[in-house]
């Protein structure tokens, strides 16, 4: 009986102690003590979809730049909306200065008006896509207007300032495509297409981040800027999905390092492809939120929540 119970504290400890350091590596993620003079990028995990959700929790990135600017790029989906803020909270971010959306799928813009509510806004951009059927982007549109926001509108071409020290180029969308008709019967495709492409440079480190985009939209941006855009670093788009990921874009970016926004293994193929030649792939639902960290010169540094449970992909 009383080895028992010991077995039983013993186990009780066990389960606490797991738990908290959980806890304590999710503190580190968003630790802001080391961002000082490095460009960071912390890719939220966004929970699991919810029963009552009809689409995916979506995806988050907060980067602070070297001298201390605020971006979030992409909210999740509004149920989601929790897991955005406790990581602002916890990072002491008062203060976004930039607020961008890579395309207005609920997954991406849900939780705008919430953040525009609870947080100052420095200025909110967008591609010039319009999708004034979703309730959501109207009310994010709203929140703009009302509150008196600058909103600036990105294009291919363009060139973005993130603080003092980090470039943005935008690759994408370039504003000129028409629905083909094949578009116009699959509207989602289209829109995914339609994603902001961002390569962020700061000194020598180089970071892709490109929305949802599809197959077809990520060929057409090769064939538009071919070498500009390598990569060390890329979000895999449409969280890792086989409607993406095709061999001419990953030949263009060739990242060494690639992050996976999902609640799920989309396409367990696709994975594996970032890991071919001995490349790095992390994974939300894998490694839980990721601070990924640079201080210019082609050094990563990063910090996951979780430590892997599956040798799969390594
Ligand atoms: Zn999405």
């Amino acid at each position: 009986m009383k080895k028992k119970l010991l077995v039983l504290l013993m186990l009780c400890l066990a389960v606490f102690a797991s738990a908290s350091a959980q806890e304590n590596r999710w503190t580190q993620v968003f630790d802001t003590a080391g961002d000082a003079g490095n460009l960071s990028i912390r890719f939220l995990w966004m929970g699991p979809q919810a029963p009552e959700a009809e689409d995916k929790p979506g995806d988050c990135m907060i980067l602070t730049s070297p001298d201390g600017k605020v971006m979030v790029l992409d909210s999740g989906h509004p149920l989601s909306i929790s897991y955005v803020t406790d990581a602002l909270d916890a990072m002491g971010i008062t203060k976004i200065d930039y607020l961008v959306a890579s395309h207005p799928h609920i997954d991406h813009i849900g939780g705008f008006a919430a953040l525009m509510d609870q947080y100052e806004i420095g200025a909110v951009y967008t591609s010039e896509l319009e999708y004034t059927s979703s309730s959501y982007y109207r009310a994010y549109m709203d929140a703009i207007a009302a509150k008196n926001i600058e909103h600036v509108i990105l294009r291919d071409g363009d060139t973005l300032a993130f603080g003092d020290a980090v470039t943005v180029n935008v690759y994408n969308p370039t504003g000129e495509a028409a629905l083909t008709p094949e578009e116009q019967k699959n509207k989602t495709e289209f829109i995914n297409n339609q994603s902001l492409a961002l390569k962020f440079t700061y000194g020598e480190s180089t970071v892709m981040l490109a929305g949802d985009l599809y197959v077809g939209g990520e060929k057409a941006i090769v064939a538009r800027w071919g070498e500009a855009l390598d990569c060390d670093v890329m979000k895999a788009n449409h969280h890792g999905a086989n409607t993406s990921s095709s061999k001419v874009w990953r030949d263009a970016v060739s990242p060494q390092i690639t992050f996976i926004s999902s609640d799920a293994i989309e396409d367990v193929s696709i994975a594996k492809k970032y890991t071919k030649n001995g490349q790095k792939m992390y994974h939300t639902l894998l490694d839980g939120a990721i601070c990924l960290r640079t201080a210019g010169a082609k050094d990563y540094a990063v910090v996951t929540e979780k430590d892997r449970t599956t040798t799969m992909f390594d």
